[in-house]
């Protein structure tokens, strides 16, 4: 509560102080942010903020594996590697880099105005106004208690990320024996970490039927390092009061109870965007996704505010976001040229579950162009909840159905490419919003 009114002082003080004037603020220095501001320093003159709340740059790369790069600069590092580039290569831009600054809140303006935002540095509270903003701060996993997990809260229990962060920067051994909730790609990524610590591992557990990754993939890690894959299986309870003694699981359709013993609770996966900047403003967000809803510039609702990377629809691969990095800095070089100040009407575009999201949110048909970079980065994308197989899906507008295309199998949390080009959007009335729906799967 004291919190609260202190954080409502300090945004009332916003109206009253001397505002820093920028072109650009860039709120978040991962790769998808980082990129950006490579893109706007092709525009000399302008006056562009990063700001990270973290002490350095690079964001979630700079505590991860290998294979970064590829895609974006056309080579491969290992994740710290890559953040050290994107760092080296943004501090040469001419742009003021804020580090340790964490961005509060945000203040939209009206068309044609400025949009306002304070942010808390080393040296105190600093209010900004800006002409266009860039929302690029990522993503974060669902904890213990989001997952709903009876039990005491026993020291042991981490989230990939906060696992990846004491390992790989902080050389901290977590455990001696750890459980890993969740099968999503991440998940793999955890064994390896957990490895390199010296932390045995004692099981995945998976609550779906399906594993939420490459079945290949996860059968070489688990044949590789000996780890035991329980799918059906949900953890019931985790035992243990000052630190974690073990796991209570609920197996297969009959939940036959097993208990594993373990020091350590790795959850993972179930990613979210980090968009609570967002919450109680003027942005549209889309509840599919939980990120902020945008169009195919990545511009959302209110003009001259984009939005990149992971805060659009939870984790995707680091390349792909710093190329949306790179589209979203594009755009705004493109409407600082055009003077536009607007939004252009289109089309809604939205999902119905079992597909998760599409991302663009909105969409201009006249502007769909074939491009060999769409193949490259296939940013009209959908994802699926859980693993489908054989499914058909269906765009639909109204009672028409604009696109039909048949999947031999839908990995769930897996970005799939939406050929957007090849929908007949002549056939949507103005007004209608476009649906992405399974008309049928085997399972
Ligand atoms: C645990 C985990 C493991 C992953 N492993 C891999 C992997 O192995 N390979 C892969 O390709 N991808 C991986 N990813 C996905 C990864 O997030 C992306 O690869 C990439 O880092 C996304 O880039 P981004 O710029 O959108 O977000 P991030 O890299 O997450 O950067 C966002 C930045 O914004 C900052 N920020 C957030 N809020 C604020 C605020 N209010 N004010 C100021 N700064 C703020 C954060 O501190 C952060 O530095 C992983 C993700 C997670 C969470």
């Amino acid at each position: 509560m004291a919190q609260s009114i202190r954080f409502e002082k300090v945004t009332k003080s916003m109206a009253n102080e001397t505002s820093i004037p920028l072109d650009v603020a860039v709120i978040g220095g991962g790769p998808a942010g980082i990129s950006a501001c490579l893109e706007l320093s092709n525009s000399p003159g302008l006056r562009v903020a990063l700001l990270e709340g973290d002490r350095e740059l690079g964001g979630m790369p700079r505590s991860c594996h290998v294979f970064f790069g590829l895609r974006d600069r056309k080579r491969v590092y290992t994740g710290p590697a890559y953040a050290r580039t994107l760092d080296r290569l943004v501090r040469r831009t001419p742009f003021q880099i804020y580090t340790g600054t964490r961005v509060l809140n945000i203040v939209p303006g009206n068309p044609g105005e400025g949009h306002r935002f304070l942010a808390l540095s080393p040296e105190g509270p600093k209010p900004f106004q800006t002409r266009f903003l860039l929302l690029a701060t990522g993503c974060f996993e669902n904890s213990r208690s989001a997952r709903l997990i009876p039990g005491a809260r026993p020291a042991g229990i981490y989230t990939t990320g906060t696992l990846q962060d004491l390992v790989n920067l902080r050389r901290f051994k977590p455990g001696n024996r750890a459980l890993i909730v969740g099968s999503e790609h991440v998940a793999l990524s955890s064994v390896l970490t957990l490895r390199r610590a010296g932390t045995s591992i004692a099981a995945i557990v998976e609550e779906e039927k399906e594993l939420q990754t490459y079945p290949l993939v996860a059968a070489s890690v688990s044949r590789i390092f000996g780890v035991p894959v329980y799918r059906n299986t949900s953890v019931k309870a985790i035992l243990g009061n000052k630190r974690v003694e073990g796991v209570e699981l609920a197996l297969g359709k009959n939940r036959e109870a097993l208990q594993i013993e373990c020091d350590t609770v790795v959850m993972t996966g179930r990613f979210r965007p980090e968009s609570s900047l967002i919450d109680g403003t003027s942005i549209e967000k889309d509840p599919s996704t939980d990120g902020p809803a945008v169009d195919m510039d990545l511009m959302t609702s209110v003009p001259n505010i984009f939005a990149a990377g992971n805060v659009l629809r939870g984790a995707d691969m680091h390349d792909l976001c710093a190329l949306e990095g790179k589209l979203a800095g594009r755009s705004i070089l493109k409407r600082l040229e055009s003077g536009e100040t607007g939004v252009e009407p289109g089309t809604p575009f939205r999902a119905e579950r079992p597909v998760r999201f599409v991302v663009p949110q909105m969409i201009h048909p006249s502007r769909i162009r074939k491009r060999l970079l769409s193949k490259l980065f296939p940013w009209t994308a959908f994802q699926v909840e859980r693993t489908l197989i054989n499914p058909v899906l269906e765009a639909c507008s109204g009672k028409e159905t604009i696109w039909e295309g048949a999947f031999s199998k839908l990995i769930a949390n897996n970005r799939y490419p939406l050929p957007v080009e090849k929908f007949d959007w002549n056939r949507v009335d103005s007004g209608h919003r476009v649906t992405l729906k399974v008309r049928s799967a085997d399972s």
